[in-house]
């Protein structure tokens, strides 16, 4: 075996390095908006609003033309393709509104899930042929980081060999590439919380599939400094007995101790169907939980952070002041747990705390 490689040049590590650590900045996380066309129509069914892609540009634009004191809490916001190509009405790119308050633009870069042949429905993820002059011309745009997310299930007998291997390979691949085009990856191996396992299981699972994620990045060299991991807290599943938050954040920050490198600057959660409350309240209580914590512990939320938007908002001209101020509470309230200080109960959105869980949940 030989073991010859090169780092980075310095200057490109210093680049990476530098968008990888204003993301995870202190109180500020990640709006994920990167709800592909298919999604984002699922999202406008539940409040009546047609999918069409002028519906689309004009929820995007309510999120983007939201105060500048979004920006106190929100760092980056990881747009789909056809986002990055909208503007808002006075024909502003949104690239460019994100930019002017101080955001980060980020970009998903993965065409989604498929099937493992041979695997009890166990899939990995495509979109790496031409993802290296996608990421170049993403990078001209102003898009500085990248996502793609991969899917292992639990079940009596997955994930697989197969599935943690294909997925952790595929997530170092995508990961040098994003490196060689000067984006920061966002490394996402999300295990889903459908089924009935109860959170040992869930915090073994996680262990045994980020070691693959991390021995694989090792492998092709990826540069950690300049990277971000966005996982799943540990849960157990949907179907069992919820555990106290307090639980969770142990379980969580003990699997990741056991995993994740101290070079990686930041581990940013997706909220995984939880509701937008126990988002908040399980990343403050990550924040506090008695287990080394060498990394920043923000958020990357999609659902967690949109549910009382869209709700508010209702497509209506009229509501999206009140949509825009959803986005900002919630906004706060997890820049307030990445400090361990948001307090249970004490914003309350107009998605209540409903359950935000999608059976194999697609993005
Ligand atoms: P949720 O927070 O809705 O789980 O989604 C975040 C995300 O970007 C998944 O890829």
């Amino acid at each position: 075996m030989t073991t010859y490689f090169n780092y980075p040049s310095k200057e490109l590590q210093d680049e990476l390095r530098s968008i990888a650590q204003k993301i995870v900045a202190p109180g500020k996380g990640i709006l994920a908006a990167d709800e592909s066309v298919s999604t984002m129509g699922k999202r406008l069914k539940d409040i009546g609003v047609e999918n069409t892609d002028e519906n689309r540009r004009a929820y995007r634009q309510l999120l983007f033309t939201t105060d500048d004191k979004l920006a106190e809490n929100i760092s980056g916001v990881i747009l789909f393709d056809e986002t990055v190509y909208q503007k808002a009405d006075d024909g502003t790119p949104f690239v460019q509104l994100l930019k002017k308050k101080g955001i980060i633009p980020g970009i998903k870069v993965d065409t989604g899930v498929v099937n493992l042949m041979g695997s009890e429905d166990e899939t990995t993820t495509q979109g790496l042929d031409d993802l290296a002059k996608r990421c170049a011309k993403y990078k001209k745009e102003g898009c500085d980081f990248a996502k793609w997310r991969c899917v292992l299930k639990i079940g009596k007998n997955t994930p697989s060999y197969q599935a943690i291997l294909e997925n952790a390979n595929v997530l170092a691949r995508y990961a040098s590439i994003c490196q060689s085009e000067r984006i920061v990856p966002i490394v996402e191996p999300e295990v889903l919380p459908d089924g009935d396992h109860d959170l040992d299981r869930a915090q073994k699972v996680t262990e045994t599939v980020l070691a693959a994620v991390y021995k694989a990045l090792n492998d092709h060299h990826v540069y950690l400094e300049g990277t971000l991991l966005k996982p799943n807290m540990v849960t157990a599943g949907q179907g069992a007995k919820k555990n106290t938050p307090e639980e969770i954040a142990l379980a969580t920050v003990t699997a990741l101790s056991r995993t994740v490198p101290a070079a990686v600057p930041g581990i940013t959660f997706l909220s995984g169907g939880q509701s937008e409350e126990e988002a908040s309240v399980n990343l403050s209580a990550i924040n506090n939980a008695p287990a080394p914590r060498p990394w920043k512990l923000t958020f990357s939320y999609g659902r967690a952070l949109q549910a009382s938007v869209l709700r508010a908002w209702g497509g209506k001209k009229e509501n999206i002041a009140a949509g825009q101020q959803e986005l900002i509470n919630r906004a706060k309230a997890n820049g307030n747990a990445t400090y361990g200080c948001y307090k249970a109960g004490s914003v309350k959105g107009a998605a209540r705390d409903e359950g935000l869980h999608i059976d194999n949940h697609e993005y």
